[in-house]
């Protein structure tokens, strides 16, 4: 006989994590709870099931640039993955951006929502990208007011309805820089038609989204980043035709391969002015702090699941004669993961509880000076726990960490972006 190494097996990603279950009956009264319960379980279900199969069966697909049809028409068409067309249905149906916008459990449908959202990440490859765009994008319409873009675009972003939902994208990185936007050498303008944006945007992702986000300069405005304006763009024009836009290439990147993301030239792109000519970056800030928010989500689930993984491997992998689990140098391995993973959880949940209050106008002053602050400094104390972690977890597998599946499970913790 062969030794064999019996895998680890995750189990329902709700039922499993005590963590969260016990932050939600802290937070949500009894009858809420109980009806969140419901569908949290059944993605944690999904999650730990079919959705973990797609991702398996499909870990080395990638999206493909079709840039020319057979007779020779540029067609720049993106062909994404069975699974990530998957991803997108499940999306809509679990309500993974809806559950925020249909307010049913009040200031708590946030907590909702992104326990929704931390229960099917690490089984959805890095659906979560286009998620939080989409998410972002409804939240920066609403914001700002501009009803005729609310009219026109949110039923879409938050639709439960896989036919008619779309996604958005957030198109701001150019070869001038990510962070410092202000540098952004997109111009808009003016014509018969409306406002047309010339320009490359450099780092693109969920490129197959209906819509996106961006920033341009209006002609005449002066440089830096108080010169830019936020505008709204659909990807094919009022025609059904692609709006003036070339999909240059998908980018190489070293993780997150199932992602599309493309280097895009506007060449009189029609877009349409959210609010006003310029103050461009700070009227995409409710964008960026939405999707900060599910950035630390991300973060988060990849460091509970690497536990979880690494914890159940424990009790199964035998060496020097007993489990690891009872090795008490590897117990403590595992109890230092999980004690940083319960710091990451109840800073990450905070972001989130306030930000539901702050959407319902139930915050006080203190609490929304701490949601400014908790945006940023949770992305970045989550993510950079969460690489620290992968690094852990690798060693807790380490006999096993030259298979390739493996080598997959890896890549997929790398996988946090680092995105504004
Ligand atoms: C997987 C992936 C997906 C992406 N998708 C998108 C997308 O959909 N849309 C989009 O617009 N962009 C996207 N990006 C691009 C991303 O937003 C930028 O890479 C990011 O904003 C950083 O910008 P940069 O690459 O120009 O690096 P830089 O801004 O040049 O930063 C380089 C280094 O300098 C540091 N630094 C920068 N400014 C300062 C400062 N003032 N003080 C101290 N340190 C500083 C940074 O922290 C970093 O360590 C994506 C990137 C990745 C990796």
């Amino acid at each position: 006989m062969v030794f064999i190494q019996e895998p680890p097996h995750l189990e329902n990603t709700y039922l499993s994590d005590r963590t969260l279950q016990s932050f939600l009956r802290r937070h949500i009264p009894e009858d809420a709870r109980q009806e969140m319960e419901t569908s949290l379980s059944e993605l944690g279900e999904l999650a730990a099931g079919p959705l973990r199969d797609l991702a398996f069966e499909f870990r080395n697909a990638e999206p493909e640039l079709i840039q020319w049809d057979a007779w020779g028409n540029r067609v720049d068409h993106i062909q994404v993955t069975p699974a990530w067309k998957a991803y997108k249905r499940n999306a809509a149906e679990q309500g993974l951006v809806a559950t925020a916008y249909e307010r049913k459990h009040g200031a708590l449908s946030r907590i909702h929502q992104f326990a929704l959202a931390y229960l099917a990440d690490r089984s959805t490859h890095t659906f979560n990208c286009p998620l939080a765009m989409t998410d972002g994008a409804a939240k920066t319409l609403l914001t700002h007011g501009n009803q005729s873009l609310i009219d026109r675009a949110v039923a879409h972003l938050t639709s439960r309805d896989p036919a008619t939902m779309w996604t958005a994208g957030q198109w701001m990185t150019e070869k001038t820089g990510g962070s410092d936007v202000g540098l952004s050498e997109t111009v808009a303008k003016k014509t018969e038609n409306g406002w047309a944006l010339y320009g490359t945007k450099w780092f693109t992702s969920a490129t197959t989204s209906e819509m996106a986000l961006t920033l341009a300069r209006p002609e005449g405005n002066p440089a830096g980043g108080k010169g830019l304006a936020l505008f709204y763009l659909e990807i094919k024009g009022s025609d059904g035709l692609a709006n003036n836009l070339h999909l240059n290439r998908l980018k190489e990147k070293l993780g997150t391969r199932m992602l599309p993301t493309a280097e895009i030239t506007l060449n009189g792109a029609l877009a349409t002015p959210i609010v006003g000519l310029d103050n461009g970056i700070r009227n995409i800030t409710p964008l960026l702090n939405v999707t900060r928010t599910w950035n630390a989500i991300s973060a988060l689930a990849s460091h509970r699941h690497g536990i979880a993984l690494a914890r159940d491997f424990a009790r199964r992998r035998i060496a020097f004669g007993a489990p690891l689990s009872e090795k008490p140098l590897h117990l403590d391995t595992l109890s230092e993961m999980e004690s940083t993973f319960q710091a990451s959880f109840q800073l990450t949940f905070e972001l989130v509880r306030l930000l539901g209050r702050d959407e319902v106008n139930e915050s006080t002053e203190e609490e929304q000076r701490a949601l400014r602050l908790l945006y940023p400094l949770t992305k970045l104390l989550t993510a950079r726990k969460a690489v620290a972690n992968a690094s852990e977890i690798v060693f807790c597998f380490v006999l096993m960490g030259v298979t390739k599946g493996f080598c997959w499970i890896i890549r997929d913790f790398l996988s946090i972006r680092t995105e504004q």
